[in-house]
């Protein structure tokens, strides 16, 4: 059985001395009463169910998976018993509207949710996590009849929902979709295809499943235009939300695949089943938008979360496991062997664990600031700066967090040696189970895209500037700061993070003006500039850590020891991972010539 210890001191570094997070509650109206006693109940509470409940049934939920049979999927023994415990704990609806039956508390406390379920146990969280898909959605979205039928119930986790994109002939590209939705005449319409991957499709958690389903009109223009966004029922609901007759959604099947085996990833076919427009006609693409926002930092964080577990495996054996001498002299000579910690090459790889844990948590949980902004703004062009912000950072967080969290993860099998790769110890099912992360809600070269292309060069790199001012203001006020024991400590990381981001601005000019001759410059350089820029991102956030966390050594806490370690990863990020970027630099200002000159018959 995986283990898993929630990682709660950490979790309060962030929010209380990274992100001032109680100051930035007291800001809010509605978020007056979210104090840190709120906090630590959530943080307590939370870590006690992960922990008792949901990891124990994480690798079990691996070898016994899914079953369909006669269009019904049985999940793997005790996920039924512990999503039954979730919604009874009101998990569900901790960040959502009191006024729907949620909590009405900050998504930054909700994401203390997410990570803790996710990492206890990324199959079974991916029930519960696509519902809240289909919430955001139905909130920002839905008509108010809508709302008043669904939401309480999905709020309350009493239903599920899904998100229905992909088809067999497209995932990325869903201009392409051919599902089709003809209206009833009663306003409804009857909706007719099938589609494929639908994570939490059909299982036996709850007694209805709502399904929100990209389909096109008749009169639909071409392409990514002509898409509508439906709300589609399994069972038929009464005005009353009581449930009514089924409709004619049935899973054809479920996938059989190489990871998140816990979780059904299944085939739907709708035969005219009765579906309701969200929003405007032709609409479902913008919808798709906003929905896709919040859902990509949903999967960023299994990039975190992976990381976390294979880290909180790895570490243990590697101070217990024996293995030759130091190389700078014996470190254990009561034994027969040193432990593998103290060799340089496995330390490289804990620490980057660690180093990716940390950072990219704290990446995750800004954003989840910004959320809580988001949702507090009254003032539009306030609403759109901070959107946009939003929108910037998302590719970020989702390409670059999900590649990280595989490498971390592999970093984490290959400190348990030939024991990594054999099903004992877990590290082989987080490395099946975080490979997903990097291909749905997005592939890496689509957020690569989505990143360079338009949040960057389309907008005229307006979020990059405002992004890299903010990172340069701490730099100066870092740098400035009088005392030479503070400029002394900050030096090393003030001035390669200022280089860094003068640097990311510079080359994403120098790709807009190379692209305006040659188009194919920008996807040739995109996958590699998501990455430069995620490696600036997370150095943004170890240089502030570092800060945050030698103003706190100075204060001599009790638990020294945790500051003292986190200047050393900041340490360790700057001088280790990210050099990467130098490489990076040079690859992605290389001439898109030597992808595009080779004929597709020499390859
Ligand atoms: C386990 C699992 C769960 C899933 N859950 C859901 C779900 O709940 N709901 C749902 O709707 N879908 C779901 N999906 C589908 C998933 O989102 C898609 O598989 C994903 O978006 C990629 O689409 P695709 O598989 O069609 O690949 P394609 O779109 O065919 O892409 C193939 C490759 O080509 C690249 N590519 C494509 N177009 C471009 C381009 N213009 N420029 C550069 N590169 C490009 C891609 O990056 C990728 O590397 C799930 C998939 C899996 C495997």
């Amino acid at each position: 059985m995986t283990e898993y210890t929630a990682p709660i001191e950490d979790i309060k570094f962030v929010m209380e001395d990274l992100l001032d997070i109680y100051s930035h509650y007291q800001k809010y109206p509605d978020f007056q009463d979210v104090t840190p006693d709120v906090v630590d109940m959530v943080l307590t509470e939370c870590a006690r169910f992960c922990e008792t409940e949901l990891a124990p049934i994480n690798q079990s939920g691996d070898r016994e998976g899914c079953s369909w049979r006669d269009g019904n999927v049985t999940t793997p023994s005790g996920f039924k018993e512990a999503y039954q415990h979730y919604i009874d704990g009101g998990w569900q609806g901790i960040s959502h509207p009191v006024e729907y039956g949620g909590q009405g508390l900050p998504v930054s406390v909700g994401l203390i949710r997410t990570e803790m379920i996710s990492t206890a146990n990324w199959s079974w969280s991916m029930y519960p996590g696509l519902s809240v898909g289909a919430m955001n959605t139905l909130i920002e979205h839905g008509s108010e009849v809508q709302k008043k039928t669904y939401l309480t119930k999905l709020t309350q986790g009493v239903w599920s929902g899904t998100m229905c994109l992909t088809e067999a002939q497209c995932g990325t590209d869903l201009g392409l979709i051919r599902t089709r939705a003809v209206p009833a005449g009663d306003g409804s319409y009857e909706i007719t295809g099938s589609k494929i991957f639908i994570s939490a499709g059909e299982h036996d958690l709850t007694e209805n499943i709502i399904h929100i389903v990209l389909a096109r009109l008749p009169d639909a223009p071409k392409g990514s235009q002509g898409i509508s966004l439906f709300l589609v029922p399994k069972v038929l609901v009464n005005e009353d939300s009581s449930l009514g007759d089924a409709n004619s959604v049935s899973c054809g099947s479920i996938e059989e695949k190489m990871g998140i085996k816990g979780s059904s990833t299944a085939v739907l076919n709708f035969d005219n089943a009765k579906g309701f427009l969200i929003g405007k006609k032709n609409g479902g693409l913008e919808y798709m938008f906003t929905y896709m926002n919040t859902a990509r930092i949903g999967v960023a964080i299994q990039g975190v979360c992976s990381s976390e577990l294979a880290y909180q495996i790895s570490l243990p054996y590697a101070k217990e496991r024996l293995s030759m001498r130091s190389l700078s002299g014996t470190k254990n000579p009561d034994k027969i062997a040193d432990p593998i910690i103290v060799h340089p090459d496995v330390r490289k790889m804990l620490l980057t664990q660690k180093a990716i844990s940390e950072g990219g948590r704290a990446m995750v949980y800004y954003a989840g600031k910004m959320v809580d902004e988001l949702s507090q703004c009254n003032d539009e062009s306030e609403k759109k700066n901070i959107n946009d912000k939003f929108g910037f950072f998302t590719p970020i967080l989702k390409g670059f967090l999900t590649e990280l969290g595989f490498e971390s993860a592999n970093n984490g099998l290959q400190v348990l040696g030939g024991h990594g790769y054999i099903r004992e110890w877990g590290l082989e099912q987080i490395v099946r189970d975080v490979r997903i992360s990097t291909l749905y809600e997005g592939t890496t070269g689509i957020q690569g895209l989505d990143l360079l292309g338009r949040k960057i060069l389309l907008q005229g790199g307006r979020s990059l500037r405002d992004f890299s001012k903010e990172i340069l203001r701490f730099c100066g006020k870092h740098s400035l700061i009088s005392g030479n024991e503070h400029k002394r400590r900050m030096h090393k990381f003030i001035w390669p993070l200022s280089k860094a981001v003068v640097n990311w601005q510079r080359y994403a000019l120098k790709i807009g003006l190379k692209a305006r001759k040659d188009r194919d410059m920008v996807g040739s350089a995109s996958v590699d500039f998501l990455m430069y820029s995620g490696y600036v991102t997370m150095a943004y956030f170890w240089a502030m850590m570092a800060q945050k966390a030698n103003e706190k050594i100075a204060e001599k806490p009790d638990n020294m020891e945790f500051y003292r370690a986190k200047v050393r990863t900041a340490e360790f990020y700057f001088k280790r991972i990210l050099p990467r970027t130098r490489a990076l630099a040079k690859t992605m200002m290389a001439d898109p010539g030597t992808l595009m000159q080779m004929t597709n018959e020499q390859f």
